[in-house]
C-alpha cells in the first residue's frame, strides 16, 4: 500500500513577515510517530511542505494530513483533492479534534484527540474494508509505541533533526490553550517509560536534543530519572518548562547537569488579573525574577513567551514587557497576540459574551486580532505587538539583555544565540535555498555548550546555595 503523510504549510508562509527559517526547525515528528504502525512493506512517504514542494499528482491510496488551525484551508483544499483521485483521506489533528464537522467533510476517516490508540485500530478496519468515519481516542497510553519512523525525516532539510517528544499533554489548563480540547475525554498528561525514552536519546546521532514536550518537567519523578539516565551523555538540549517547576525542588538542576541550555518559559503576562482571567494558577504568585536568576546561574537560556490583548492589558503593556525582557536578560521572546483558538475555555467565553469577530482560521496565527479588545483597540493590540518586536530585537536592547548575566561567556552566547536568530535572516534564507541549513547544528551545538568560568563549572547546585 502506498501511504502519504502530509504536513500543509500554515497560512504564514504566505504573510510578507513569514520567516523560513521559524518553520524550517523541527520534522515532523507526530506523523513520523504514526507511520510506525505502518506495516513494513508499505511504501511510505512523508511530506512537509514548509520545507520541499508536496507533488500532488500522484496516486497514493492512503493519504494522512495533518491539520493545524492556520492550515485548515490548504489541508482541506489537499484532502478534496486526493479525494476525488480515489486516496482514502484521513485528518487529524489539533483543529480536527476542535472542529470535527467541519474536518469530516472533507475526510474519509477523522481523528480526535492522540492518535497512538486509535491509529493502529483503524489501520485493521481498513484493511478488513470496514473503517469507521470518525476515531475518538480513550486509552492513553505512550508505554509500548514502536520506535518513530524517523527514516522518513529528511534531515537535512531541517535545522533541528533531533525534535523529540518524551511525554504527551500537560498537567495544567490555561484557558487559551489547545491541550484540553485535544485530550478532552481520556489522560490529559503522561510519558513514555524512562528506559524507552532514554533508548530513543540514544539512537539519535549528534549532541543536540530539542524537546518538544508541552512540559518537560511536568512529572517530576520521570524527568529526574530521565536527567539522571542522560548524565554522561555529553547531550546538549532545549526544552520547555512552567515557573513553577524551575523553583520547585532541584529538578532544574539536574536539567542542567543532563545538558539542558535554553528552556521555554510561558511567562505570558506580568498582570495578575491577566493570569487569573487565563487560569494560569501555576504562574499566580510565582516570583518570576528567581526563576529566571535560578535558571542563569545554571547556565540555561531563556526563550520567554508573552500573550498580549488579555483583558487587563492597556496601552503601556508593550513597553513595559519589553523593558522588563531585556532588564532579565531573556534571550529570545516569542510575542503573542491572544488568540481564542476553537475548542478551548477562551473561545467558548468570547463566543458567549459576542466577542469573537471572525472564524477565518487564516487569521488565527497570533498575529492578527480576532476578537473584541476590552482597554485597547485592535489597531493598537497589532500596532504594539509589531513594535515589542522590534524592540526587543533591537541591537541596543540585544545588546543590554546580554550585558545582564554576570560571566562573560554567557554574554557572548547570549549575543549569538539573539542576534543570530534574528538578525541574519538573509543567511538563513541562503542556507535553506541551498539545502546547507543542518550544516549549522555545529554552531548551535557550539553555542549551547556549557558556560565554564576560569575551568569553573557555574553550574549552580541549590541545595549547596
Ligand atoms: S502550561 Fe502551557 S501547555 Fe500547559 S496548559 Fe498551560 S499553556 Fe498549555
Amino acid at each position: 500500500m502506498k501511504v502519504k503523510l502530509i504536513l500543509p504549510a500554515l497560512a504564514e508562509a504566505e504573510s510578507p513577515f513569514w520567516r523560513p527559517i521559524k518553520y524550517s526547525l523541527f520534522p515532523p515528528l507526530g506523523l513520523a510517530t504514526l507511520a510506525a504502525y505502518l506495516d513494513p512493506n508499505d511504501e511510505a512517504e512523508l511530506c512537509d511542505q514548509h520545507v520541499e514542494n508536496v507533488n500532488l499528482d500522484d496516486e497514493p491510496d492512503l493519504v494522512i494530513i495533518q491539520v493545524y488551525i492556520t492550515n485548515a484551508y490548504r489541508a482541506y483544499k489537499m484532502a478534496d483533492h486526493y479525494r476525488t483521485k480515489g486516496s482514502y483521506v484521513i485528518l487529524g489533528g489539533l483543529h480536527v479534534s476542535s472542529m470535527p464537522e467541519e474536518a469530516a467533510l472533507h475526510a474519509d476517516t477523522i481523528f480526535i484527540g492522540p492518535g497512538e490508540d486509535t491509529f493502529p485500530v483503524f489501520l485493521q478496519d481498513y484493511k478488513n474494508g470496514k473503517a469507521l468515519k470518525r476515531y475518538v481516542s480513550r486509552e492513553r497510553s505512550i508505554e509500548q509505541i514502536p520506535p518513530i519512523r524517523r527514516d522518513l525525516i529528511k534531515r537535512h532539510l531541517y535545522l533541528v533533526p533531533n525534535s523529540i517528544v518524551v511525554t504527551r499533554g500537560c498537567p495544567h489548563h490555561c484557558d487559551f490553550c489547545y491541550k484540553d480540547a485535544f485530550f478532552e475525554g481520556g489522560k490529559g498528561f503522561y510519558t513514555q517509560r524512562v528506559e524507552d525514552a532514554l533508548s530513543e536519546i540514544d539512537r539519535l546521532p549528534g549532541r543536540h536534543l530539542y524537546f518538544l514536550d508541552d512540559h518537560l518537567l511536568g512529572n517530576a519523578r520521570f524527568a529526574e530519572a530521565m536527567f539522571d539516565g542522560m548524565r554522561g551523555m555529553n547531550r546538549v538540549f532545549q526544552g520547555a518548562a512552567t515557573i513553577d517547576s524551575i523553583l520547585r525542588g532541584n529538578l532544574i538542576e539536574k536539567a542542567a547537569e543532563a545538558g539542558m541550555r535554553s528552556v521555554f518559559v510561558g511567562f505570558e503576562t506580568l498582570s495578575g488579573a491577566n493570569l487569573l482571567q487565563s487560569n494560569k494558577k501555576q504562574n499566580l504568585g510565582k516570583d518570576y525574577e528567581r526563576a529566571i536568576k535560578r535558571l542563569h546561574d545554571n547556565g540555561i537560556m531563556i526563550n520567554g513567551s508573552f500573550v498580549f490583548g488579555l483583558d487587563d492589558d492597556d496601552e503601556s503593556v508593550f513597553d513595559r514587557t519589553v523593558e522588563w525582557a531585556v532588564k532579565n536578560g531573556i534571550t529570545t521572546s516569542t510575542f503573542h497576540i491572544l488568540t481564542p483558538y476553537p475548542g478551548t475555555r477562551l473561545y467558548k467565553d468570547m463566543y458567549e459574551q459576542g466577542r469573537i469577530l471572525t472564524n477565518n482560521w487564516d487569521l488565527y496565527d497570533t498575529r492578527h486580532v480576532v476578537y473584541e479588545t476590552k482597554k485597547l483597540s485592535a489597531e493598537a493590540l497589532k500596532a504594539g505587538y509589531d513594535k515589542a518586536y522590534k524592540d526587543f530585537y533591537s541591537w541596543r536592547n540585544i545588546w543590554q539583555a546580554a550585558k545582564t548575566h554576570e560571566d562573560l561567556k554567557h554574554q557572548i552566547k547570549h549575543l549569538f544565540y539573539s542576534g543570530g536568530w534574528k538578525k541574519f535572516e538573509p543567511v538563513w534564507n541562503f542556507l535553506i535555498k541551498t539545502k546547507g541549513l543542518n550544516q549549522m547544528l555545529p554552531a548551535l551545538e557550539a553555542i549551547l555548550s556549557k558556560v565554564k568560568s576560569n575551568q569553573k563549572d557555574l553550574t549552580w547546585k541549590h541545595s549547596q546555595a
